[in-house]
């Protein structure tokens, strides 16, 4: 019986040391403490193991005693099996900061470390800009007119992007630029992803180009003379990095500026000859100005000793002798403007090059650095913008659309996408509106950019598919009435762009994540390289001691002992209380991963992905609970809450089971099960109810279908049509018509109108004759029935119209 109790208190005892990381001397305290009471009291067998844990304790916890002993041997055996960091990869970890990604990698999150980034909203000039600049541009879009007639924005919509300085978003004031806040470039992408082609004609200079890497890095006289004309779109930008060899690996660019000198007008001027290849450059087609990065080399030793400098950027005027500049790509579904840039003996001066000689091999780091912040930002908000525009077109669709005499809205096989959609796009605008909060407030968030990067682009591919689903043949016919097909097609530039997603989830969420949000592996990895012993014995004995608290925490809270307190109201707590258990397995299973696979992990991308995938879950899901905690809510908005965050919630636990299915080594595959689910898994996907009410509330006029809408073009007002506002229209207009398609449907069933009224136009007239609807109602319906139609109703065309080449059509004898 002693035996028994000694036991359990040992191990209640040691996980709550090992919870709180109290440290070796209570440990030392309570294992020499209970294994006297052993051997006194009659059970001396445990008595002397817990002694001898004491005495290991004691070794392995005292600074004094390990540091002699054990350390030494620990630290070459590290060096032996640490991954080697190529100065590639030494560049993308140090760039940008670690923040709450930090919090959720230690496997301690501190909501109230993410709730301190405060949201001080936008300011007068960024809320008007939003709601007039941005939907007068976006009511001169026609996306058939834009993707298919002209192939280019119109000229109009050039002018008054250029003439109110949306192409200046990110430039300071004092250049001329808007000096906007993260914030607000991110909701003026949103709104204008209402074409795809205004979104990126408009997010990429104010992403990683030249306005950004000049405003970061550029000379003074750089910045004087190119931000204001930027600013105001005198020049346009582009940026080639990619070429015909180097696409996701860029640093393998095989283009060159090799230093050297040329007579120019009489004067021998030192400079650089360029020879490149670069393909896929978006904007190339009409840019003035090519920001442009090779690799620099100085075989004269014109600048110094050293040949090969490394990857360098520079300014190149369109003009320039040597530039083959303007054919173009053709980007599947929506052909904004991109196409290759040659250059065979281009001779620039050496003050083109991006912040003067000081910088030159300083071109991938700058690059790493800017795309911290533009990788938040551009393709993140054109995926919430996309996602919302999609579920406001598609819920209103669902309800016009009747099948079966019903709205397609009421049946629960519309209604699972329908709800999917909702929640991708609620996540969609919380993770890239908060994540844009952080840059605000001086984050330069690294690691979230690959999060919000691939998964919410993936958000837009997932939503575009079930949007196309539920429209049916709506979508799939292509024409001026189409609002949805272009966009549809053109998802997969933005899953490609920025960093692929395939090698964004396998390779840079949990490889960067893993040393940079880590809070010890980089100290290790540092202590390594400048062999500092003292340092490696902090810093390792500091993550024995997180591994062992991890390992405790994920199991107590696995059991439901020990839930922490968090500053969430009770809808929300649940959810953030058990990220805090989900975050502990995280952290414990990329220190198991790390330590079994050692450099191996690297190849393992399959692993790799599956810890990404718990770290964006984690992450999207704590995005998520900010907004919800600082929002205003409305009715409605805690089932989509629930069904988010059961969705993400039920995704981190999927990748954890597959992780542990997959782990080469089996036995720790099976003790990590274990402790990080040792009652299983805990969340399923959301419930049909949940999944029932928020559809009904995104296919009717409601105040969560306005929220998920908040920032989209909404209003009728542009020169070009708007469908969303004619959905909304007719939901405002939707029960009242609900009533009368019921009376007179009833009334055909029991045969009281003629058997031939089959149209409803019919029916109604059939009714109103028989008095079973007022004249008033009739001539409402015929208003309501006649726009229904109208956005139910497709294109076709002339035979010929869709052939390029008119001598190939090809006449058959019916045509
Ligand atoms: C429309 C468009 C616009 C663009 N605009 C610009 C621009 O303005 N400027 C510019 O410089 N570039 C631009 N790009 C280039 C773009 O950034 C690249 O296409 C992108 O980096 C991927 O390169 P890739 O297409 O050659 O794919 P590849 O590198 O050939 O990759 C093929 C596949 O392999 C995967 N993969 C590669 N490496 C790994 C890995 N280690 N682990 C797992 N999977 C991996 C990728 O995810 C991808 O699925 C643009 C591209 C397009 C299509």
């Amino acid at each position: 019986m002693l035996t028994l109790i000694l036991l359990i208190l040992t191990i209640v005892g040691l996980l709550a040391i090992m919870r709180r990381e109290a440290g070796a001397v209570p440990a030392l305290v309570m294992l020499g403490g209970l294994g006297l009471v052993g051997l006194l009291l009659g059970s001396p067998v445990l008595g002397v193991l817990l002694l001898i844990g004491a005495v290991a304790v004691a070794v392995a916890g005292l600074p004094t005693l390990r540091i002699r002993w054990i350390t030494p041997r620990l630290f070459a055996m590290f060096k032996r099996v640490s991954p080697k960091v190529s100065d590639t990869e030494r560049t993308a970890l140090e760039a940008g900061t670690v923040a709450w990604d930090g919090d959720l990698f230690s496997g301690r999150p501190d909501w109230s470390r993410l709730l301190a980034y405060h949201d001080d909203g936008l300011s007068d000039e960024e809320r008007a800009f939003l709601d007039h600049q941005c939907s007068v541009a976006a009511g001169m879009c026609n996306a058939w007119e834009i993707a298919k007639e002209r192939a280019d924005l119109p000229e109009e919509l050039w002018q008054y992007l250029k003439q109110e300085g949306f192409f200046g978003m990110i430039i300071p004031k004092e250049y001329g630029g808007l000096g906007f806040s993260a914030k607000a470039q991110s909701l003026v992408l949103q709104k204008l992803s209402i074409s795809e082609m205004l979104m990126v004609t408009v997010g990429v200079p104010n992403s990683l180009g030249p306005g950004e890497l000049l405003l970061k890095y550029g000379t003074q006289a750089q910045k004087d003379h190119y931000l204001p004309r930027l600013a105001d779109g005198r020049e346009i930008p582009c940026f080639g990095l990619t070429g015909p060899r180097a696409g996701s690996d860029a640093t393998s660019l095989p283009d060159t500026g090799v230093v050297c000198k040329q007579m120019i007008d009489g004067e021998e001027v030192l400079g650089l000859r360029l020879n490149f290849e670069k393909r896929w450059i978006t904007l190339a087609p009409i840019a003035t100005v090519v920001g442009l990065a090779f690799r620099l080399f100085d075989p004269d030793h014109l600048l110094g000793e050293e040949e090969d400098r490394g990857i360098t950027l520079a300014l190149v005027p369109r003009n320039t002798q040597g530039m083959e500049i303007g054919r173009r790509h053709h980007p599947i579904g929506s052909p904004f403007l991109n196409g290759p840039i040659r250059g065979k003996d281009v001779f620039v001066p050496l003050d083109t090059i991006i912040g003067g000689t000081e910088m030159i091999g300083q071109g991938w780091r700058m690059l790493v650095e800017c795309l911290s912040i533009g990788r938040c930002i551009t393709l993140p908000s054109g995926a919430s913008g996309t996602t919302r525009y999609a579920l406001g077109w598609t819920g209103g669709f669902a309800r016009i659309r009747r099948q079966f005499n019903v709205p397609v809205a009421e049946m629960e096989g519309v209604q699972e996408p329908l709800a999917r959609m909702a929640a991708l796009g609620y996540i969609a605008k919380a993770a890239v509106y908060q994540t844009a909060n952080t840059i605000d407030r001086g984050e330069k968030p690294a690691v979230p950019s690959a999060i919000l990067k691939s998964q919410l682009t993936e958000f837009q591919r997932l939503a575009l598919s079930d949007a196309m689903d539920i429209h049916g043949g709506k979508a799939v016919t292509l024409g001026p009435r189409n609002y949805l097909g272009i966009g549809y097609s053109a998802n997969p530039v933005s899953i490609t762009v920025e960093g692929a997603n395939i090698m964004t989830r396998n390779l840079m969420i949990f490889g960067q994540g893993a040393i940079r949000c880590h809070p010890f592996v980089l100290k290790e990895l540092a202590a390594s390289d400048s062999n500092d012993l003292e340092a490696f014995d902090r810093a390792f004995f500091g993550h024995a001691a997180l591994v062992f608290g991890n390992a405790a925490r994920a199991f107590t809270m696995g059991l439901g002992i020990g839930k922490p307190s968090v500053p969430f109201d009770e809808v929300a707590a649940p959810y953030a209380r058990d990220m805090a258990r989900l975050s502990a397995g995280f952290s414990l299973c990329a220190d198991a991963a790390m330590a079994s696979l050692g450099a191996a992990l690297k190849q393992r991308e399959m692993i790799s992905a599956r810890l990404g995938d718990v770290l964006s879950n984690l992450y999207l899901a704590s995005m998520v609970l900010k907004e919800w905690h600082e929002g205003d809510r409305v009715e409605g908005e805690a089932a989509l809450l629930h069904y988010s965050c059961t969705h993400l919630l039920q995704r981190a636990e999927q990748a954890f089971d597959e992780l542990f299915d997959n782990l080469p080594n089996r036995a720790l595959a099976g003790v990590l099960r274990a402790m990080v689910m040792p009652l299983g898994r805990r969340w399923k996907r959301p419930a049909d109810r949940l999944t029932r009410e928020i559809a009904q509330a995104v296919s009717r006029d409601t105040a969560l279908r306005t929220k998920l809408l908040d920032g989209a073009w909404t209003a009728n007002d542009g020169a070009q049509d708007n469908p969303l506002a004619r959905y909304n229209a007719l939901l405002t207009e939707y029960d009242r018509a609900e009533a009368l398609y019921r009376t007179v449907n009833k009334a055909y069933a029991k045969g009281e109108l003629p058997r031939q009224a089959l149209h409803p136009e019919v029916r109604l007239e059939a009714a109103l004759e028989k008095g079973l609807v007022s004249e008033e109602d009739a001539e409402f319906m015929r208003r309501f029935e006649a726009e229904v139609l109208e956005l139910l109703s497709v294109d076709d065309f002339e035979y010929d119209a869709f052939a390029m080449d008119k001598s190939k059509v090809l006449r058959h004898d019916a045509a």
